[in-house]
């Protein structure tokens, strides 16, 4: 369980920034861990924003939903520069499925941290073939500290890293995710590439 280094109000003198980055496979509980963080940080009378990509519609329009229903108010938008501008007034900055956001936001996330804010970036660190996504190897090279949460292999029950898409579309966005993914583990996913189950 991740523990905050310190979660300072913001009557201290100096504010003191960092990133830090859940990730892991779908239903591994990444949007979960990240409201706990940010709701632990309003306990701490922190000005908190959430940032998603503004295609992400699945549930809801303005609240990050993970999927067993926690959900906390967020902002979508386009591109990551947006942050800039709407974000860095606040303590505690969130990104939800920070995987579909273009590279700029590694080098905002750092901005960010450097001019005293805690970002916390939530997404998915491989897609549906099993390579790394996006610009999460990158925040996660920036970051001080990494977090992997694990789903369950829906196939033999071994602890899963994977997201096994069972649909046979070959776009990498795909909406509607619990119908189309289940979480596996490293042997169950390659199985299932090669069309044995
Ligand atoms: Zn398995």
């Amino acid at each position: 369980m991740f523990i905050e280094p310190r979660v300072g109000n913001r009557q201290q003198a100096q504010r003191r920034g960092w990133i830090e980055v859940i990730c892991g496979s779908m239903f591994s509980g990444k949007t979960e861990e990240l409201i706990r963080r940010l709701n632990r940080a309003k306990i701490a009378k922190q000005c908190v924003e959430i940032f998603k990509p503004a295609f992400d519609t699945r549930y809801h329009d303005i609240d990050v939903v993970s999927h067993n229903a926690t959900s906390i108010r967020s902002t979508p938008i386009q591109f990551a520069n947006d942050m800039l501008l709407l974000g860095s007034g606040c303590d505690v900055l969130g990104v939800d499925e920070a995987q579909f956001f273009d590279e700029a936001i590694t080098e905002v996330c750092v901005h960010l941290a450097n001019t005293g804010v805690r970002v916390i970036v939530a997404g998915l660190d491989m897609d549906y073939l099993g390579k790394p996504f996006g610009p999460m190897p990158a925040l996660m090279g920036v970051a001080e500290y990494v977090t992997k949460v694990h789903a369950i292999c829906v196939q033999c029950g071994d602890i899963a890293s994977y997201s096994f898409r069972k649909a046979a579309s070959k776009e990498k966005v795909m909406l509607g995710e619990t119908d189309s993914y289940e979480a596996r583990c490293r042997h169950c996913f390659q199985e299932g590439l090669k069309g044995n189950f």
